[in-house]
């Protein structure tokens, strides 16, 4: 059994996939080429959006709107505590201070209560300026945008949703990639829209970030590569990719968000009465990058991490630390109290094997393990 089958995706689609492969390399167009055009254009309109401007990664996507935005040493940018370290570390990047927010338990996304705690605490220290917040789309479920962004446009923000793991997530019809001022999203492997590599691209409607993130990403073209009107860096997502990407996109849109979303059902259905299982609000349908269960303590955690080892039933524990936990932000020196929810998600969160690929063999046998393991260790009677 394998965490994210990217094997059996390719296989169920080979010939498309080799074909379009094929195409670019006998075009040996390998920059700029017909396919990213094509992807762009397909993925603004998916989405819902002006503008897809593709690049080398999610993490360079975050940190070239915050650099276009004019955003550097002295700025303060909300961020979730509980997410993957890209965020945190694009913010940092560009000079600007992360603060990080606690996030809700049933949804594992930034709570908008804390947040309009965390900003008052930095109005009221006056050091830094509020200018950004980055929600994040986790394991696939869209954050709370209807409250975060009337948070921001109370107190003057610019929202940015990090929706690398959110791609084909939807909050009563819209999609994800929509929301704030601009969003990004990652292609790389395992997202729920993965490339071959490593990708990523950025989403607006707004037209002056748009133009200056299309000169940005490329040595900060003025009329062409060779004529430069700002620093910028190299950041361009390769034709071959974007060839992947073209078929991927329609597979995505076609089957594999139904099948994850069918999958879903299934675990919960089997598995609600040993774990708890994620929880999808009213109106949103997620994408599920990750299928990620809660046990009731980090000793239950751990070990039935070990037994699912043990019974080759691959798991990932997303995330073992918060942001506020990490090393290279020691020295704000912020306390787990500061943080109750995150700080508890680390040691009960246990993200089991999820992709539309999954087979209902596959799927009994995460069930009867996981049952197994409750039983034999009374975590609860059967
Ligand atoms: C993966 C990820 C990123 C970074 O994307 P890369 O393409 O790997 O640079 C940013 N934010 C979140 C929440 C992610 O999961």
């Amino acid at each position: 059994m394998e965490f994210k089958d990217l094997k059996k995706q390719y296989l169920n689609n080979k010939d498309r996939i080799d074909e379009a492969i094929k195409k670019v390399i006998d075009k040996t167009d390998f920059i700029n080429g017909q396919e990213v055009v094509d992807l762009e254009q397909r993925l603004a309109q998916y989405v819902g959006v002006k503008y897809c401007i593709t690049c080398a990664n999610g993490t360079d996507a975050l940190s070239m709107v915050l650099a276009n935005w004019k955003i550097g040493i002295g700025d303060a940018v909300f961020v979730p505590d509980f997410t993957f370290f890209a965020t945190a570390e694009a913010v940092s990047y560009v000079g600007a201070t992360p603060v990080f927010v606690d996030v809700n338990e049933e949804t594992f996304n930034m709570d908008p209560l804390d947040l309009e705690r965390k900003i008052s605490f930095i109005e009221n220290k006056n050091e830094l300026k509020p200018k950004v917040v980055i929600p994040v789309d986790l394991f696939g479920l869209l954050a709370d945008y209807n409250s975060i962004e009337k948070i921001a446009k109370k107190h003057n923000l610019l929202v940015l949703e990090d929706g690398a793991q959110g791609f084909g997530a939807e909050f009563n019809g819209r999609k994800a990639c929509s929301f704030g001022n601009a969003a990004i999203t990652s292609f790389f492997p395992a997202k729920p829209l993965g490339c071959y590599g490593d990708g990523g691209a950025i989403f607006t409607n707004d037209n002056e970030l748009a133009s200056l993130i299309k000169s940005y990403k490329f040595h900060g073209k003025g009329e062409n590569k060779y004529d430069n009107v700002m620093i910028g860096v190299n950041s361009r997502l390769d034709t071959l990719q974007a060839a992947i990407l073209n078929v991927k996109l329609s597979m995505l849109i076609d089957y594999e968000l139904d099948a994850t979303n069918e999958i879903y059902k299934k675990y919960c259905e089997r598995i609600r009465k040993f774990v708890k299982v994620p929880f999808i609000p009213n109106g949103y349908k997620s994408s599920f990058a990750q299928y990620t269960i809660k046990l009731k303590s980090r000793e239950e955690r751990d070990s039935l991490k070990k037994y699912l080892d043990e019974n080759n039933i691959p798991s990932m524990i997303y995330y073992p630390k918060s942001m506020h936990q990490q090393k290279v932000y020691s020295e704000l020196n912020i306390k787990d109290k500061d943080y109750p929810v995150s700080s508890k998600l680390c040691n009960i969160s246990l993200s089991i094997p999820m992709h539309p690929y999954i087979s209902d063999l596959d799927i009994k046998k995460v069930e009867e393990t996981i049952k197994k393991f409750m039983h034999y260790n009374k975590f609860i009677e059967i």
